[in-house]
């Protein structure tokens, strides 16, 4: 989930002015102002637009340099498979078992060069027909070739299919390079499994103006290799396999989740932050050799940076750490403190916690104050995020003492919706384009009640109104009311995204906390996260979790904040009114 929340972080303006030299000043000054920032609609659509932009040749430049790579699995047997399930703690083996049955696999051997920039890489995915119908072929998405990763391209040197050498493998390639069709030489079965290896270079952007996550930073830079493997696309029954580029912004369809075995080699001296656990390690030189194993996971990631250091606690059956520059490691032992008791309260709420491990990587992020996937959550740092008032129609909020302190709770506040995503968008997984409302709108909402249960309901209440309210009546204001729940309208997007799906979402919720009680809440997400682990969710689902827990018809209030443009800043008065 990627939360590109422009209305109360300084990502807007690091979007617009994000010159290296201003990067480096918010590293190594702090900077003072945190509070809310009190952007339109409308810029925010200029801003997110702003970022799109991708020179074609990057991806050429790396099928060149791809020709000359070595692939280790076109001559190699397989490396034997350690435990699969190996990241998950007790119960959630058996539950991530039958809930998943027999999942997709990625074998993959990789090597990071933060040198030249490039990931070369082997895998194996092992990919089961979980379909009703025969397929002829399978679609493997490029994801960094998109507009969306401006600078980085992924290159498929060699591919194989069920042990056949394709000769020209990018012939299968859509027009924009986002998607790899790879024939398959008789139909797959449902129910079939076959093997697509696949040889290939990732080039990470060249310099720092990159706009994305996964970029190449000037060092002592950051580097995240997100989605920097060929993967399994999206398949929906009634669609087939998804080939529109993916928008990192507003996300897509759910992606199936597979199990991982990731080698991958990198110089020593980086400190590599992964999706699952590190199972293995050795000195290969100046380099390091790890293996990890992850999953059920939509997505292997990676984090690697030359001064990272890390704080950690125990929560239950797992490790939570925090890992930031070393010149934050105060805020990072604070954010730390935070996550864990998050971590602690969810799991109490709303059943534990499944991963044996969740990393948080606190870093000054170029767009995005957030972004949470199975067990890795990356998040802005806190006081770093320099912001300039003048640049925008600014309102210092009432309350506000000291501005370092305001950063603090909006990072806490940042950090309680990551973590609640653990839940609610990365185990429970829904269609985020359709109905994000139901994993946004939630996940704020939750994250407010642990703010209220950590900082008391004072501040609890306040960032509900800097975060929900105000973007909400703001949106009311300038484009009017829209459908929560995006069923049957894929457009029209920005414009309603971050007011609707986050705030009039989270005040939905609200609603049906106050209607139903804190006991029936509770025990409705309980039953909900427990019912849909590691499986895709409709609005029906949720709302039939409420239900039933409850025992009320909530079919009128559901319909109120979610499913009709309806709403006036009256009603959400008297919602607050009545939450109070
Ligand atoms: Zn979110």
């Amino acid at each position: 989930m990627y939360d590109l929340n422009a209305h109360r972080r300084a990502t807007a303006a690091e979007t617009t002015s994000r010159s290296p030299a201003r990067r480096r000043d918010h590293r190594s000054g702090p900077t003072r102002h945190g509070v809310a920032r009190h952007l339109t609609a409308r810029m925010m659509i200029a801003l997110v637009l702003s970022v799109s932009l991708v020179p074609a040749a990057a991806a050429a430049q790396a099928a060149d340099r791809g020709t000359v790579a070595r692939h280790a699995f076109e001559a190699e047997a397989p490396i034997p498979s350690p435990d699969a399930f190996a990241a998950l703690i007790g119960a959630a083996r058996e539950q991530a078992a039958t809930a998943v049955g027999d999942p997709d696999s990625y074998v993959i051997e990789a090597r990071f060069d933060p040198g030249r920039g490039t990931v070369n890489g082997d895998m194996r995915i092992t990919f089961v027909n979980r379909t009703d119908e025969a397929l002829a072929d399978v679609v493997l998405s490029l994801l960094p070739n998109s507009n969306d990763y401006a600078g980085v391209a992924i290159a498929v040197d060699t591919l194989r299919v069920g042990g056949h050498r394709i000769d020209q493998p990018n012939r299968g390639l859509s027009e924009d390079e986002t998607s790899l069709l790879v024939p398959v030489s008789r139909p797959l079965p449902p129910g079939g499994s076959i093997e697509i290896a696949v040889g290939f270079t990732t080039t990470l952007a060249p310099d720092d103006d990159a706009g994305n996550y996964l970029e190449l930073d000037e060092p002592p830079g950051t580097w995240f290799l997100e989605w920097w493997y060929p993967i399994l696309a999206p398949y929906e029954p009634s669609r087939g396999w998804l080939l529109a580029p993916p928008v990192i912004q507003t996300g897509r369809a759910p992606w199936g989740v597979a199990l991982y075995d990731v080698t991958l080699t990198m110089p020593n001296d980086l400190h590599a932050v992964t999706t699952g656990d590190l199972i293995e390690e050795r000195l290969v030189g100046a380099d390091a050799r790890r293996r990890y194993v992850a999953g059920p996971t939509e997505a292997f990631h990676a984090i690697a940076d030359e001064d990272f250091t890390s704080v950690s606690a125990e929560v239950g059956d797992s490790i939570v750490r925090v890992h930031a520059d070393s010149s934050e490691a105060e805020t990072a032992r604070r954010a730390l403190t935070f996550a864990e008791q998050a971590l602690a309260a969810y799991s109490d709420r709303f059943g534990a916690y499944p991963f044996r491990e969740l990393d948080i990587v606190q870093t000054p992020l170029k767009m995005g104050m957030g972004y949470s996937s199975e067990g890795l959550i990356v998040v802005g740092s806190p006081l770093s995020e320099g912001y300039d008032e003048d640049e925008w129609d600014y309102e210092p909020p009432p309350f506000e003492t000291d501005p370092d302190e305001v950063d603090l709770v909006t990072h806490e506040a940042l950090l309680a919706h990551e973590v609640a995503h653990q839940w609610w968008g990365n185990s429970v997984r829904s269609d985020y384009v359709a109905h994000a409302f139901m994993v946004e709108g939630l996940t704020e909402y939750v994250a407010f009640t642990q703010l209220e249960a950590s900082l008391g309901e004072k501040v609890a209440r306040r960032v509900m109104v800097d975060d929900a309210v105000q973007p909400y009546i703001e949106l009311l204001d300038y484009e009017g009311d829209e459908i929560a729940d995006r069923t049957g309208r894929r457009d029209l997007w920005y414009a309603t995204h971050y007011g609707i799906v986050y705030g009039k979402g989270a005040l939905g919720f609200l609603a049906i906390n106050v209607e139903i009680g804190d006991a029936a809440f509770d025990a409705a997400l309980r039953a909900y996260a427990a019912d849909h682990a590691f499986g895709v969710t409709t609005p029906e689902d949720l709302r039939e979790a409420f239900e039933s827990a409850s025992g009320e018809d909530l079919d009128e209030l559901w319909r109120t904040w979610f499913e009709t443009a309806e709403t006036t800043p009256d009603d959400v008065r008297d919602l607050l009114r009545a939450a109070a």
